[in-house]
């Protein structure tokens, strides 16, 4: 069973306590913003037009919501010879990932990872090579591993119709290198952040940049009530 997943990984690189929280207190989650929804569905919208870019392929999440059975569907669909998948689950060292695109290159596979912004951030590159310690781990051959972003800002993107839509509607970058370069530190991590949800209790770090950076944390609320509050609330 994933003690981690990607989204979980990197809330755990923002914050120790984010992670725990996340791990063991989902109830406390602040409620979801407007802006925060519009940019998950925002999200999905791109994702589809790139499955569009890459077409032809099988979307391994539409097979089921069992994690297990999406482990074993994508190990059977490569094994009988499929040659574009998208969702693609792959599990290793206990972390658990599913790939946007993987596409067959004679022996090997090219990975895409694609992003609603406009450029690539730090947190992407992270989230990259956590992918690509992941699904080497698991055992498929990577040939290269590509972040990809819009040419266009998402507000635009999605309001587009399918014809409308332009042939560089996204822009891509080779973070193979990089990838490689970070399998080491990406493993400490892992093992770092494992050592925190084995914790007793939760971390005591104190709010603040980190809990906007890079994203908004989903806990400003657990974090800003009083001490005798949050006590009282978790153990009543
Ligand atoms: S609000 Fe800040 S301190 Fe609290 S869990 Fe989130 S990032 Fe960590």
């Amino acid at each position: 069973m994933a003690l981690l997943t990607k989204s979980t990984f990197l809330k755990g690189c923002q914050c120790h306590k984010y992670i725990y929280l996340d791990k063991y207190y989902k109830k406390e989650k602040d409620p979801l913003s407007d802006e925060q929804r519009k940019k998950y569905e925002g999200g999905h919208i791109v994702g589809a037009m790139a499955q569009k870019l890459f077409a032809g392929g099988l979307d391994v999440s539409n097979i089921s919501k069992s994690r297990d059975v999406l482990l074993q569907e994508t190990k059977k669909l490569i094994e009988q010879g499929h040659t574009i998948l998208y969702e693609a689950t792959f599990e290793y060292n206990n972390v658990l990932v599913m790939a946007d695109v993987i596409v067959k290159d004679d022996k090997e596979w090219k990975i895409y990872e694609i992003k609603s912004s406009q450029k690539i951030s730090v947190t992407n590159r992270t989230d990259a090579a956590l992918q690509y310690y992941v699904i080497k781990g698991s055992g498929l051959p990577i040939k290269e591993f590509h972040l990809s972003c819009l040419n266009y800002p998402r507000t635009e993107v999605i309001e587009m119709k399918a014809e409308e839509i332009p042939s560089n509607l996204f822009q891509f970058e080779d973070v193979t290198s990089f990838c490689k370069e970070q399998l080491t530190i990406v493993e400490e991590k892992i093992k770092d952040l494992k050592t925190t949800l084995a914790l007793p209790s939760i971390p005591s770090t104190p709010t603040g940049d980190h809990c906007n950076s890079p994203y908004t944390c989903e806990f400003i609320g657990f974090c800003n009530r009083p001490q005798q509050e949050i006590n009282e609330g978790l153990f009543s």
